[in-house]
């Protein structure tokens, strides 16, 4: 604000015609004395200034203003009365009025009273219309000036622990990450630690606001000390912030490295861990902080928040009551959910994905029975994805809804498509995984009914693979849909059993046909030190073989690598088998070329 000339630029040319005697005659006498009465009296500070810059005549409020007699200001250099000379703009625009080849400027000057006070002062310059002379006058603005400072600081402020807010904070980091300001002197960095007490909101709760405002003011007491105990040799410290209910921010510009930020989280952490003594309750509270450090360079105010926001993330999930530094590669793995979830709606459309098929094999005869259709994303940025990287992400945002009914209607049309190239074998059925989700938000009967009649593939060939959780969660609509699917011929099985309840009696109620046994079953048939089978493994697996069985359930085991394990399973009266000894997940050509004749490896 200092010294800052305003209003129109030079005006090319005299702005003043020249005076003529018959106008200087004009006026009366008991005019001119009019105009000095009330120059005199006028409240606001004015001089008459010669074109030297010398003071012609100065009015009682001037004097007043500067604290000496009007008469002491006659034939005083007029523009170092208002310190007009100290800033080089200012002093130049006022030398244009007097030259006549500027209309007027106007600035703003803190000023000396003669008692030693200082004003802040509106400083205007404007010529005489007919005369060689300016008229220089001076408002006191301070009341206005300290008024419009009073209300920054209110809105600058917390008004519950008197820190800097939001605000505040924001345009502090904004001006630390001025790219214009890049040059000045420094170490060019600048680090954050991003705190959020753990369990404000249950002292909130349960001992109220008023209580929770006075633990607020005590916290940002402490960070206070802390920043300024670490800052530049304890004098002006960090800039310590709240930047909303128990979230507070402390600044570092110009860091010197992780190491200072870690330093500083930890004494903070140290600080908040005293117990707390309001009015007699005492109490312990801890704190998560997010430490974020870098080059001021390339760091954007909302990137660096992100960041920090992410890493507080990390130290709450990681246990609480602790300081973590933000990690680029746990970010990246954030950022490639993100980046994944947010291609995966048009992924369908753009047809990305691909099924994959591998062979259900009859584990008696070594038969190709069935095959189970597997997804993948064939992602034009990260490559070929497999299920597990994205099937999750589908369920969370619901394009498994779209993506399901997709593999669904691929799955059959393939197996349709296999059985009219093959007449003369036994049709394939297709085992399709559905996920939770289908079945409870779209209308998965009427799609299968819609699909099976589009594709011309018979019910029995279709198998739907469904978790324990997705068909015991409720004893409502999913239930039914799964007796619907039953009744048309569909088959259901129980993907990945004994991952979840394993509860057999539950599943004998339910329209289920086929136990898909973990692969986790099968990886425990272990042998020991001394090379022999683990009897107990075998014993279970057999057991629950035979209670399926009994309830009518076939079973089939996920994960069969080795022919031993093939075996066993066979001796245990296991139907059918699916793993890396039989085949891998292929394309669909390379089931063809199976059904026409290459022979599956038997166990
Ligand atoms: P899942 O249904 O249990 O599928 C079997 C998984 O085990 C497949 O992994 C398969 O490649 C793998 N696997 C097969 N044989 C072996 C073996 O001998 N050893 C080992 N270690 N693994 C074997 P994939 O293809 O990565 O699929 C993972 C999961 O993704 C599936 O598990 C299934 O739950 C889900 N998924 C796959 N496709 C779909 C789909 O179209 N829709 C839905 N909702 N889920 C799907
Ligand atoms: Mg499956
Ligand atoms: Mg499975």
């Amino acid at each position: 604000m200092n010294g800052t000339p305003e209003g129109p630029g030079p005006v090319p040319g005299s702005v003043r015609p020249p005076v003529t005697e018959r106008q200087a005659v004009g006026r009366t006498a008991a005019e001119l004395h009019d105009y000095r009465a009330a120059f005199n009296t006028a409240r606001l500070g004015m001089a008459v200034v010669d074109r030297e810059g010398l003071v012609v005549s100065a009015n009682a409020a001037l004097g007043g203003l500067l604290g000496t007699e009007p008469a002491e200001l006659t034939r005083q250099t007029a523009a170092r009365l208002v310190d007009l000379p100290a800033d080089t703009r200012t002093w130049y625009a006022y030398r244009e009025v007097l030259r006549g080849r500027r209309s007027s400027f106007r600035c703003t000057r803190r000023l000396k009273h003669a008692d030693g006070h200082s004003l802040w002062a509106e400083v205007s310059v404007a010529p005489f219309p007919d005369s060689s002379q300016v008229l220089l006058s001076v408002a006191d603005v301070s009341d206005r000036r300290e008024l419009r400072a009073r209300l920054r600081h209110l809105q600058m402020h917390d008004p519950v622990t008197r820190l800097p807010n939001r605000t505040l904070f924001f345009e502090r980091l904004s001006a630390a990450l001025d790219p214009a300001a890049c040059d000045r002197p420094g170490t060019g960095r600048i680090g954050l630690c991003y705190l959020d007490l753990d369990g404000f909101k249950a002292v909130n709760d349960t001992l109220g606001h008023r209580f929770g405002d006075r633990l607020l003011g005590v916290v940002a007491s402490r960070l206070t000390h802390c920043a300024d105990q670490t800052g530049h040799g304890g004098g002006s410290g960090h800039l310590v912030a709240r930047l909303g209910g128990d979230e507070f921010a402390l600044l570092v510009e110009d860091s010197t490295g992780t190491d200072q930020l870690a330093a500083l989280a930890a004494s903070v952490l140290a600080a908040l861990q005293e117990p707390f003594d309001l009015g007699g309750q005492r109490l312990s509270v801890s704190a998560s902080i997010g430490v974020v450090e870098r080059a001021a360079d390339g760091t954007s105010a909302t990137g660096l928040m992100q960041d920090a926001d992410t890493t507080l993330y990390w130290a709450k999930a990681d246990g609480k009551a602790r300081w973590t530094l933000f990690d680029p590669e746990r970010n990246a793995h954030r950022m490639t959910r993100q980046a994944l979830s947010s291609t995966l709606r048009p992924a369908v459309d753009d047809g990305e994905f691909v099924l994959e098929y591998q062979p259900l094999v009859d584990l008696a005869d070594g038969e190709l029975k069935g095959v189970e259709a597997l997804v993948r994303w064939n992602h034009p940025q990260f490559g070929r994805l497999t299920p597990n990287r994205f099937i999750g992400l589908a369920e969370e945002d619901g394009s498994i809804v779209q993506l399901g009914a997709w593999v669904l209607r691929t799955a059959c049309r393939q197996a349709r498509a296999w059985q009219l190239e093959h007449p003369s074998r036994p049709p394939l059925f297709v085992s399709v995984n559905i996920a939770v989700r289908q079945v409870w938000d779209s209308d998965l009967v009427a799609d299968v009914a819609g699909i099976l009649a589009e594709t011309g593939l018979a019910p029995d060939l279709l198998q739907l693979e469904l978790t324990e959780s997705a068909v015991m969660g409720s004893a409502g609509r999913p239930l039914q849909a799964l007796q619907d699917l039953s009744d048309m011929g569909v088959q259901i099985a129980i993907d990945d059993f004994g991952t979840g309840y394993s509860n057999l009696a539950y599943l004998s109620r339910l329209p289920v046909s086929v136990l898909k046994l973990d692969g986790s079953f099968v990886r425990g048939f272990r042998y020991d030190a001394g090379s022999h089978p683990n009897p107990a493994d075998e014993m279970i697996v057999e057991a629950l073989v035979q209670l399926a069985h009994r309830l009518g359930l076939t079973v089939t085991a996920e994960c069969v690598e080795t022919a031993g394990q093939a075996a066993r399973l066979r001796r245990i009266g296991c139907d059918t088998g699916q793993g890396y000894l039989y085949s891998r997940a292929v394309a669909p050509a390379e089931i063809g070329a199976l059904l026409a004749g290459a022979p599956v490896p038997h166990g």
